[in-house]
């Protein structure tokens, strides 16, 4: 699992892969909205929208990107185990 070179074909982070664009190395989701996390991001799209994730995103600073991503993620997640609505 080396990342050197072209990667296109390791799979396109997850803001990528919904807003179809060819995913680089440089780019600034992958590390946080990898594709593994797909399902999770999906269902965290539901809940906040895609371009509120990016905004948030671009907004937070650097050392607390990797904690708002994983928030999102998470509610996502729970979002589609069945969490929508319950506390
Ligand atoms: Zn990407």
């Amino acid at each position: 699992m080396e990342a050197l070179g072209t990667d296109t074909k390791h799979g396109r982070c997850c803001v990528c892969m919904v807003k179809n664009k060819i995913c680089t190395r440089k780019c600034e989701f992958a590390a946080y909205f990898p594709n593994e996390m797909q399902g999770d991001y999906e269902a965290g799209t539901k809940l906040f929208g895609t371009p509120n994730i990016i905004r948030m995103m671009k907004l937070a600073p650097h050392e607390q990107k990797h904690l708002l991503a994983s928030s999102i993620l998470k509610e996502g997640a729970a979002w589609i185990r069945g969490g929508y609505g319950v506390i």
